[in-house]
């Protein structure tokens, strides 16, 4: 194998292939002495972002997670990859809403309950 040409390195990152869907990822440092697998280029707000999962970009090479509430208008960050993957459940990214879907889930299946009304076929027509 020849030597294949890649950046400087940071900090013994790379851009490991994601075993789930094949796509590049970056693999950085954490300033908890951690790795990350972030998406590649994609910087949205940070306050678009679940507040445990905006990982910003300090001087140093490292990240870590913004923990700043409420988060800077105009903060950009990165999000991990594997919140992007086609190929990877969504993690519960809201709790509380993970838990109501929770929830949810166990009234769905208690539908059947005969004390609840019928399920309607079609909406009523608005007319
Ligand atoms: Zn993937």
């Amino acid at each position: 194998m020849g030597a294949l040409e890649e950046k400087p390195r940071r900090l013994g990152g790379g851009q490991p292939r994601c075993p789930y869907c094949g796509l590049l990822q970056d693999r950085v440092a954490t300033l908890e002495q951690n790795w990350v697998l972030l998406e590649l280029d994609m910087r949205p707000l940070a306050h678009t972002v679940p507040v445990e999962h905006r990982w910003i970009e300090p001087p140093g090479g490292r990240v870590t997670v913004y923990g700043v509430c409420p988060p800077d208008q105009f903060q950009r960050c990165r999000i991990e990859h594997r919140l992007a993957c086609p190929a990877q459940p969504l993690p519960g990214l809201w709790p509380w809403l993970t838990s109501l879907r929770g929830e949810n889930a166990r009234q769905a299946e208690r539908r059947d309950d005969p004390k609840l009304p019928p399920l309607a076929e079609e909406w009523p027509d608005a007319g």
